[in-house]
């Protein structure tokens, strides 16, 4: 792995205004604002996977979609080597555009049910690569026999595959262009557990041989341990806890972070378990709470939890986390 950081994102933010009603917009004077993705910076670098973990809503995907371009920032830039993705524009977009790719959560809903297997594999390079048709049918088929499947099925439509087949032809779609950084969104959670096993052995397999650098986005940290260098643990829009594997794994800091590892089930668990038990709702995005937005569940919340929002600070060599715990 190259220690060079390959992607940077700085202070990303990510709003989206939701309609309002009249009396909210000219009476009251109410916008309502979904803060996704507040203020998030991370580097990912060159050769290295990143889990990114959370609950469903806490932003991961929104700050995937972000890095990628899928979605415009709020405030903050992403750069990916010395380009600054989020200033690009047009021709020097779609240049750039084509070194970054994704892998979708749902294989059933990011196919395109009218194209055979050889015209969605196709497509990206008719769009980013001017090859003749031989050279391109030649590149679909090496990619189709990469991720496992037979070339006899490439005029087979997405209909005609299992769940785990759909989630090959979504990969070799995204590796056909031989992109340097792909986001993994959920490529495993919509699969059965034991198909989940072999597409997660799949994406280590290319992630050797094509050297890729992933942004791999799951609320399922023992998923994410498999294959990840470091993870990032994501609240309500931020960043709270980053750190090493083995580090985080074995040394959690943030309660938060705790909380989701007390939830891996484990067989050798033996007896009763005392499980860490979140109290309260999920607050939600459109009006997060004030201080440690983690303080309306946290079994440890003190008092200026309350009031004054925790910065995420370097704890030990590489692991940085935000609490007032480890102040
Ligand atoms: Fe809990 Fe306070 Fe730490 Fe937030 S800052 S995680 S509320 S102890």
């Amino acid at each position: 792995m190259n220690n060079a950081p390959l992607l940077k994102v700085e202070n990303v933010t990510k709003h989206f205004e939701m309609k309002s009603s009249v009396i909210d917009r000219y009476l009251l004077k109410k916008q309502n604002i979904v803060q996704a993705v507040t203020n998030v910076s991370l580097e990912i670098r060159e050769g290295e996977t990143l889990g990114l973990i959370g609950e469903s809503g806490c932003g991961k995907s929104t700050l995937g979609r972000v890095i990628l371009r899928l979605h415009e920032p709020t405030h903050g830039k992403v750069f990916l080597g010395n380009e600054e993705i989020t200033a690009l524009r047009h021709e020097d977009l779609k240049k750039v555009k084509r070194k970054m790719q994704i892998i979708f959560q749902d294989p059933y809903a990011s196919l395109n049910p009218r194209l055979s297997v050889a015209e969605i594999v196709r497509l990206p390079l008719k769009i980013h690569e001017p090859l003749s048709r031989k050279e391109m049918d030649d590149r679909v088929a090496d990619m189709i026999e990469r991720v496992g499947l037979d070339t006899q099925y490439l005029q087979r439509y997405p209909h005609q595959f299992s769940g785990g087949q759909r989630q090959r032809i979504g990969i070799a779609r995204a590796l056909v262009l031989r992109p340097e950084f792909v986001v993994c969104d959920e490529p495993v959670s919509a699969l059965d557990v034991s198909i989940q096993a072999q597409i997660i052995q799949l994406m280590g397999q290319l992630k050797e041989e094509f050297s890729l650098t992933l942004l791999f986005i799951s609320h399922d940290i023992s998923v994410v341990a498999y294959l990840s260098d470091r993870i990032a643990v994501m609240y309500l829009g931020e960043l709270v806890e980053i750190g090493k594997v083995d580090e985080l794994l074995n040394h959690p800091l943030h309660p938060y972070t705790k909380v989701l590892l007390d939830a891996v089930p484990q067989v050798d668990r033996i007896g009763v378990h005392k499980r860490i038990v979140l109290t309260g709702d999920i607050p939600s995005p459109l009006s997060p709470p004030g201080g440690c937005k983690f303080h309306t569940r946290c079994p440890d919340a003190m008092a200026v939890c309350r009031t004054e929002a925790p910065a995420l600070e370097e704890h030990a060599a590489g692991h940085s986390v935000s609490c007032h715990l480890y102040r």
